[in-house]
């Protein structure tokens, strides 16, 4: 035995879904860990791959055994935790565990990069400034950057500073080279602790007396905390009851106990408070924390990413992917606003961070908080069936008020003479009485799902399908309507089959047309903003927009469901929701429950300060539950009618949907292999699962690819995913014909 070569199993990066043996080198025996990068051969080529065992499925080397070439470097790049996260998600996801890992390790990692080194300039005192001037006449930038740098004390860092002065690196370069500064390079993580998100809070520095309510909640959730076992907890708190001061009290006793904290947020451009809250708070307590985000750039993402696996820093906020992020011993994770539609990733691996969060909170022994002011109806079922616990919080902070809502029906205005456009008489009035009371007031918008699907306007009647209970959707091409989960169509009614009306609609209209017309209706004087997804890439516009309207330059700010989430601004008293119908119309089956979400997280926007809030909700179906429900403020009662509707159709949570697209460039060709899928799975049906489709996808053709798509219903995907395995891979696919599968689909579209 003696002389047998220790096996380890390595999974290779480069298109090779499983993990393979390899020997290890003498020399390496010793340096060899799980999750380790290690340079091997597979055939003939050079590839990267990763650790992922010391025991080895081999248990004895053959004559074919490879080695292991060489350690790209010696610390691990992921733990054991990560590894087993890995695996977990390309099984339930049925996706590649390279895809997976892929968004684990840092591509900046992966190649070895060591850590950046970054440059600073300091000023050299200068004797003869004339002389100084003269050696920089011809060069205005060198001269800028010179005299900002004599200006300056101490050490300033090389790459901002250009960027703010708009100036390149070559008069930088020019300096040193002429002496006139000098310069030291710095291994700093100052990129990991930005103050990018240092917004001024109001509140971050007064001492904050705990209500009893944020009390009783605190308490709860330590008690499971002591408890040091996995657990996944539900915050159920309306929106401004204070769910962040649970969330520190969670993440202080965490702490205390030295364990490491993740925190997620559905989108961190999005919540620049929840970060500066967070520093703020743990910054006094020397703890770094460090922000994890897509824009970071590999440097960034470098220092982040070893601030974390020194144990340097003990928490992390970030959206979706941070929950990555290389956190050591993972004690806590917090998921803000778990209902949000943005933790499901919508491209491969298509994982859904929330569900991912408990999963890895379970590997960790680490307890798991969701919190939301209206949680999404999977979590609530879960804590039905007793796989979660739950704390609510009923009131909002100091006793302030819900805001009053009012439902302006469209059916009505619209009718009313000299009726403006889009915009009803009632909130019309409201905003200009804000404006002479130099309050300010947001005009939210729902864009999605725009013109797909027929409403009437004098009875807000909206074409359902007969056995699916989703909207149906218009197509242009044929001028049927259609539903998306079962294929059913018929033609467009000719008037409407509810009251009859001739006048059956299909008509949209974007911020930017709303901010035309508030121009036009509002005060000559009054300052209107708007901020959309277009603004989005433009991340700077999009903050800059957020201060200004913070800091009152802003009087009406006019936005889509992004202005939705999370913003917090005291002198807001007035929130317009234009269509409050949108969501509804939209073909799937969680419609309700978005519109509900929405219009309640909207209208949480309205009196967070002193002053009490107003909501007018503009909408052609003011009796429907969603609006009803939200109007009251009546979650309870929301989640009771919607639970009932989908058990009825054994819809989510009830059963999970997974989702199966087939796309090509080709629609015949697509099609064809759909129905062939389709009879495979008539005369061998997976055993518990049922099948609905093919249908056209409500994006039929997407980016030049045409779509159809089936949706099985199930009780365990694992279970699922095993039939479906089997079926799949004695099904060939044309070449020009793809599927892709969406476990727990959340987009339907
Ligand atoms: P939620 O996340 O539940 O919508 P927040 O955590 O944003 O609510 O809290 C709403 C506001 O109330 C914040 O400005 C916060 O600083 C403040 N706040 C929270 N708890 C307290 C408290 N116990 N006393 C005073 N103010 C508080
Ligand atoms: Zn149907
Ligand atoms: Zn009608």
């Amino acid at each position: 035995m003696k002389n047998e070569p220790k096996i380890v199993e390595v999974q290779p990066f480069g298109g090779f879904n499983q993990e393979l043996s390899y020997g290890v080198p003498i020399a390496l025996i010793n340096k060899i860990k799980v999750g380790c990068l290690v340079r091997i051969t597979l055939g003939n080529r050079r590839l990267t791959g990763i650790i992922t065992s010391l025991e080895s499925k081999k248990n004895k080397a053959d004559y074919k055994l490879k080695f292991i070439s060489s350690l790209v470097q010696d610390d691990p790049v992921l733990n054991l935790e990560l590894i087993q996260l890995a695996r977990w998600m390309c099984t339930y996801y049925y996706t590649s565990i390279e895809r997976v890992l892929e968004g684990m390790i840092p591509s900046a990692v992966k190649v070895g990069m060591s850590e950046k080194k970054s440059r600073y300039l300091i000023k050299v005192t200068i004797k003869d400034l004339k002389e100084v001037e003269k050696k920089l006449e011809n060069s205005p930038q060198q001269k800028k950057l010179f005299s900002y740098i004599q200006k300056s004390s101490g050490p300033i860092p090389l790459n901002e500073t250009l960027k703010k002065l708009g100036i390149g690196i070559s008069s930088a370069n020019g300096l040193v080279k002429k002496q006139l500064i000098s310069e030291l390079q710095q291994k700093v993580e100052r990129s990991a602790y930005d103050d990018e998100f240092k917004d001024s809070d109001e509140h971050t520095n007064s001492i904050i007396t705990l209500t009893d309510e944020q009390q009783i909640a605190s308490q709860e959730i330590l008690q499971i905390i002591s408890e040091n076992k996995f657990r996944s907890h539900l915050l159920q708190g309306v929106t401004g009851s204070g769910k962040t001061e649970v969330y520190f009290q969670a993440m202080e006793e965490t702490l205390s106990k030295r364990g490491g904290v993740l925190f997620l947020v559905p989108e961190v451009a999005l919540a620049p408070q929840t970060v500066g809250r967070l520093r703020n708070r743990f910054s006094k307590q020397n703890e770094n924390v460090v922000v994890w985000h897509s824009h970071l750039s590999d440097g960034e993402r470098l220092d982040a990413w070893s601030a974390l696996t020194s144990g340097r820093s003990r928490i992390v906020v970030g959206a979706r992917s941070a929950i990555f992020a290389p956190v050591q011993n993972l004690k806590l994770i917090i998921v803000d606003e778990e209902h949000e539609p943005s933790y499901k990733q919508e491209e491969n691996p298509r994982y859904h961070g929330r569900d991912v969060a408990v999963y890895r909170a379970k590997l960790n022994k680490a307890v798991c908080i969701l919190g939301s002011a209206t949680p999404s109806m999977e979590s609530l079922h879960n804590v039905k069936t007793r796989k979660y616990s739950k704390s609510m919080l009923t009131k909002r902070i100091d006793g302030r008020e819900l805001p009053l809502v009012h439902l302006v029906d469209m059916r009505k205005e619209t009718k009313r003479e000299n009726a403006p456009p889009i915009l009803s008489q009632p909130l019309v009035e409201a905003l200009r009485e804000r404006y002479y009371n130099r309050e300010q007031s947001i005009l939210f918008l729902n864009r999605r799902g725009f013109n797909t699907t027929m409403m009437c306007p004098d009875c807000g009647d909206v074409q359902q399908c007969k056995d699916c209970s989703i909207s149906m959707t218009f197509h242009r091409t044929d001028s049927y309507l259609r539903c998306h989960i079962c294929g059913y169509r018929k033609p467009v009614p000719r008037f409407c089959p509810s009251c009859r009306s001739f006048d059956i609609l299909k008509k949209g209209h974007g911020t930017q047309r709303i901010e035309d017309i508030a121009e036009t209706l509002l005060p000559k004087k009054a300052t209107i903003r708007r901020v959309d997804a277009d603004m989005m890439s433009k991340k700077n516009l999009f903050r800059q927009t957020l201060n200004d309207f913070r800091k009152g330059k802003i009087d009406i700010l006019v936005g889509t469901q992004m202005i939705a989430k999370g913003l917090d601004f005291p002198n807001v008293t007035l929130v317009g929701v234009i269509d409050a119908d949108l969501p509804l119309r939209m073909e799937d089956f969680r419609a309700s429950e978005r519109a509900f979400q929405l219009l309640t997280q909207v209208s949480g926007r309205a009196g967070r300060g002193d002053r009490a809030g107003e909501v007018f909700i503009q909408t052609y179906a003011p009796h429907s539950s969603s609006i009803q429900f939200s109007r009251k403020g009546d979650v309870e009662g929301f989640i009771e009618e919607e639970s009932e509707l989908r058990k009825e159709f054994s819809y989510p949570p009830y059963r999970q949907l997974v989702r199966h697209i087939f796309r090509g460039r080709s629609k015949d060709k697509t099609l064809f292999y759909a129905e062939q899928w389709s009879k495979r799975l008539e005369l061998n049906p997976i055993e518990g699962v049922e099948v609905k489709g093919p249908a056209p996808a409500p994006l039929e053709k997407l980016k030049g690819y045409y779509r159809f798509h089936f949706f099985y219903f199930t009780q365990k995907i694992p279970k699922f995913l095993r039939g479906y395995h089997k079926l799949r891979s004695e099904f060939p696919l044309d070449k020009e014909v793809h599927d892709i599968l969406d476990i727990d689909a959340n987009q339907l579209s």
